[in-house]
């Protein structure tokens, strides 16, 4: 895509959610918008780096680190966002800055076990399996408080809050009531943890009902680079 409509497509996204903040109940005027650049390559997101986005997310690990080389001389944010198996932590804990992904105890510990002594603990939030769907990774929300309190107890790791991928819907209602279900459980989590301040939700296709729910992260692919090929 070239690069003056990239730019078009993020000037009128972050418009976009900046007029859906401010309908919000919860005026969040600073909504991080994270450009998801899974399948697009390291010029697409020097491209996107230049219309002004700074954070990238990236779902399979192999083709981030080679975006996360060929870009090391600009100031990005990288964050997992895919599936993680546990031959990857060590990889993803020395090059990303977050986490949204961790959904079991196990991958947490190994996380913070090889997070580099020369860098800041990693972000990480939780992802829940808010729709409950047997294939779908994400820790259950019985399961939730327990794993909370093994993250929040690991000294490299900041716990900074709770990711989802609902089910996709085209119902506004329905994606509205599912996200409204992760606010609650992110406040009644908020006692063990009190340093979370993150709500990772809403796509290209249900940032809006996510917003008026109180995300404080949208993942945004689509909008900003146009269709994936595959
Ligand atoms: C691909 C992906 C997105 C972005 O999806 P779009 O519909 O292209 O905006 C967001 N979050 C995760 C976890 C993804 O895998």
């Amino acid at each position: 895509m070239p690069s003056d409509l990239l730019c078009d497509n993020t000037t009128k996204l972050l418009e976009r959610v900046k007029r859906c903040a401010q309908k919000s109940q919860f005026h969040n005027s600073d909504i991080l918008v994270l450009a998801v650049s899974k399948t697009r390559s390291a010029e697409e997101v020097r491209a996107a780096h230049g219309c002004g986005l700074t954070d990238f997310g990236e779902n399979y690990l192999q083709e981030a680190l080679e975006k996360i080389a060929a870009l090391e001389d600009l100031p990005l944010n990288w964050h997992f966002i895919g599936p993680i198996q546990s031959n990857k932590t060590r990889a993803i804990a020395e090059h990303f800055s977050w986490v949204h992904s961790v959904d079991r105890a196990k991958i947490a510990r190994r996380l913070d076990a090889q997070r580099p002594a020369h860098l800041p603990p990693l972000n990480v939030c939780l992802q829940v399996n808010i729709s409950g769907e047997e294939s779908k990774s994400g820790v259950h929300v019985d399961a939730l408080p327990e794993l909370v309190n093994a993250v929040v107890a690991l000294p490299r790791l900041r716990l900074r809050g709770l990711m989802a991928i609902p089910a996709a819907t085209p119902d506004t209602n329905a994606q509205r009531e599912t996200f409204s279900r992760m606010r609650s459980l992110f406040n009644a989590l908020r006692d063990s943890a009190p340093g979370m301040d993150t709500l990772s939700m809403g796509m290209s296709d249900d940032m809006e009902a996510a917003i008026a729910e109180g995300a404080t992260i949208v993942r945004i692919g689509t909008a900003i680079f146009g269709p994936r090929a595959t």
